[in-house]
Formats: structure tokens, C-alpha cells, sequence
């Protein structure tokens, strides 16, 4: 078991492209790291350092507390997952699984120990001698973990996992690969562009955009309080609705103010956390984020919008309706009777508000 450190870390390709750009992160002794964000963000390259098949450009990579920049990958003890699992197709399972410790020369019968409980937890202990090819994607992408496990690596690296199995398989692959991260309380570090996957598997989230860190915090953390606009947009399902509007202050409580064109004028009234902090931005434009489910309909006031389309998803409805020229959603339960054309009222929960300043994108609070 080892923590991994990157201090002020960059990534310059040959060609000159920087993937990874000064970052600093402490990824903890036994946490479940997700680094999640776009494609290209500089996710696998971050992961690549880490398991020495790629080398930093500049900064220091601490794995267990050694400085690892210069360190062989095999000297790192360390087991990567990868998306094509990267089996020996004309191996049986249980060679693919043994291959890692036959060249370190374990012990035959520790090997043979080792791959049978190893097979077991991971329920493919029936398979150890077919081939990859007569496996299922699931059963191949266990065998893929198994080979991981059996080395009794200090850190799991996993990029992408899980992006070749079906939806079905998917949800379950996670719950396993949370389940085999309490019991073997090993570091693991999982890259995934899929914000649900980092929300549900993360003990914690580093959410990375550009090559440049945004926010690394826990799941809760980053869902409630978001950093900056991107991070406030990029996790949450269906996203985080963005207005445009003013911040008043009338008889010291605070409102914001706006406008949806033929809709007219709409007011909401915002708690702060900290009024001291957003003093400085009263009358000013601002970007303000609710989350669907922050929102409520309402008879009257709040901001007037005509429905485009509603999304039954059995135990709730996805209301989206359009606003300053952009789809909003809005979650409610499946009772409702709306039907796109409608024209609705909506009103964000006052203390469920987010504020952005609109120059520097980042979070007022
Ligand atoms: P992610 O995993 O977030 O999708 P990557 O770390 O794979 O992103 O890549 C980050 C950026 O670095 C991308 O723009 C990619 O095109 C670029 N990149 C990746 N590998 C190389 C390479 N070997 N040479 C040059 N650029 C690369």
C-alpha cells in the first residue's frame, strides 16, 4: 500500500503539446482516486506517469513516499488495468494469470495458492482453463483484474475499465471493483470520462480540464459545493442549468434578477452562506447554476418558460424548458401532467443556488 504525490508535475510531449500542466495532487494510502474529465484532458497521461510509461517532464513523482521519476515501471509495484484488458490471447486464464509472477519467480505453489483465491473472489474460478476468446467481456475484464490482484500490487492503476461492457455489465463491474477496494484497501487510481462512474466508485474526485486540476474533493463535495463553472456543468446528470441575471440587494436580503425575453422579468430570492464574500458583487451580472432537482414549478412569480419536451423515466419526469435561448431541465415526479408547448413557472430552491463570477468563472461563496 503506498499514497502517491505529485508535486508541481508537467507533461511535454516530443511534439511539444503539454498534456499535463504543474499539477499538484495527494492521492492518499488506500483511497479510491477517479480522475475524470473530457477526453483529452490529460487523464491517461497523468496515469501513464504514474506507472512509468510515460516519463514527467518536470516536477517530482512520489509513489509510497520515493521519489519515482526516474524509476524502472517494473521496480514501481504497481498493476494497471487497462480498457482492451490486454490478455495473452493463446494463454488459458490461469497462465495469463500466473505470467506476472513466473517472471518474478514465485513459487509455483504460492502462484497456484495465490490464483485460486484470487479467482475465486472474482467468481472465474470455473474458467481458469478456457482462453480469452471463450470468455465473456465481463469474464475477460475479470481476468484482467485477477492478473492485477495476484501480483499484491501497492497501487491499482485502471484506465477506462469498464467503457467495453454493456450498460448491464457496467453497473455491476463497479459495484465489484467497489467491493474489491474495501477488501484489499489497496491505492487504486481509476481514469474515467464518465462523471457517474467517478460520482458512484471515487472515495475521492480529482475532475481535471486542459491538463490543469479543477477540483479534487469527495464525491458530496464536488456535487454541493463546485469549484468553478466547469466543474458546477461537467458532473451531474442532466447538468446543472446556467442563468444570466443580476445580484440585488432590497431590505438586506439578496435577490437575483433576469430576463427571458418574451417571458419577461423573473426574481429569485438567494440565502448566502457568506454575505460578507458577495458584497463586493452587488449589481453586477453573475452566472447563477441550479441543479434540476433544485428546481420546483410554482403558480406564480419565479421565472415564466415554455416547455419543449418531457422525458418520462419511470419514477420521474425530465421537464425541459427553454431559457435565455438555452434547454434547461427540471426534475419532477412522474405525476405531472405537463406536455411540451405548455408554459410553466419555475422557482430554484433559494439555498440550493450556485454563483459564479462570469470573468473567472470560479464559485462565489
Ligand atoms: P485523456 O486520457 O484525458 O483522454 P490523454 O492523457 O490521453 O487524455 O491525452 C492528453 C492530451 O495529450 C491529448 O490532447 C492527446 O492528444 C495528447 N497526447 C497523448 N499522447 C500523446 C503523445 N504520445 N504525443 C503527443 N500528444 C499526446
Amino acid at each position: 500500500m503506498a499514497g502517491i504525490t505529485f508535486i508541481k508535475v508537467s507533461k511535454i510531449y516530443d511534439n511539444g503539446y503539454e498534456a499535463v500542466k504543474y499539477i499538484n495532487l495527494e492521492i492518499r494510502d488506500g483511497e479510491f482516486m477517479v480522475l475524470v474529465g473530457p477526453s483529452g484532458c490529460g487523464k491517461s497521461t497523468t496515469l501513464r506517469m504514474i506507472a512509468g510509461l510515460e516519463s514527467v517532464s518536470s516536477g517530482e513523482l512520489y509513489i509510497g513516499g520515493e521519489l519515482m521519476n526516474n524509476v524502472d515501471p517494473r521496480d514501481r509495484n504497481i498493476a494497471m488495468v487497462f480498457q482492451n484488458y490486454a490478455l495473452y490471447p493463446h494463454m488459458t486464464v490461469y497462465d495469463n494469470m500466473a505470467f506476472g509472477l513466473k517472471l518474478k519467480k514465485v513459487d509455483k505453489k504460492e502462484i497456484d495458492r495465490r490464483i485460486k483465491e484470487v479467482s475465486k473472489t472474482l467468481d472465474i474460478d470455473t474458467q481458469l482453463n478456457k482462453k480469452p476468446k471463450e470468455l465473456s467481456g465481463g469474464q475477460r475484464q475479470r481476468v484482467a483484474l485477477g492478473r492485477a490482484i495476484v501480483r499484491n500490487p501497492q497501487v491499482f492503476l485502471m484506465d477506462e475499465p469498464l467503457s467495453n461492457l454493456d450498460a448491464k455489465l457496467r453497473v455491476q463491474m463497479r459495484a465489484e471493483l467497489i467491493r474489491l477496494h474495501q477488501e484489499l484497501k489497496t491505492t487504486f487510481v481509476y481514469v474515467t470520462h464518465d462523471q457517474t462512474e467517478a460520482m458512484t466508485m471515487g472515495t475521492r474526485i480529482c475532475v481535471m480540464k486542459d491538463g490543469i486540476i479543477q477540483q479534487v474533493a469527495t464525491p458530496e463535495e464536488i456535487y454541493n459545493k463546485p469549484d468553478n463553472l466547469f466543474v458546477a456543468g461537467f458532473i451531474g446528470s442532466p447538468q446543472m442549468n446556467f442563468y444570466r441575471g443580476k445580484l440585488v440587494e432590497e431590505e438586506s436580503k439578496y435577490y437575483l434578477i433576469g430576463d427571458n425575453g418574451e417571458y419577461g422579468n423573473f426574481k429569485f430570492s438567494i440565502e448566502v452562506e457568506n454575505k460578507e464574500n458577495l458584497k463586493s458583487h452587488i449589481g453586477r451580472d453573475l452566472i447563477f447554476g441550479v441543479r434540476p432537482e433544485h428546481i420546483k414549478l410554482t403558480e406564480e412569480d419565479g421565472l415564466k418558460a415554455k416547455v419543449m419536451v418531457t422525458e418520462l423515466l419511470g419514477s420521474e419526469v425530465h421537464v425541459h424548458i427553454h431559457v435565455q435561448d438555452e434547454i434547461h431541465t427540471i426534475k419532477t415526479d412522474a405525476s405531472t401532467h405537463i406536455k411540451s408547448g405548455d408554459i410553466v413557472n419555475v422557482k430554484p430552491y433559494s439555498n440550493k443556488i450556485h454563483l459564479f463570477d462570469p470573468e473567472t468563472q470560479n464559485a462565489l461563496r
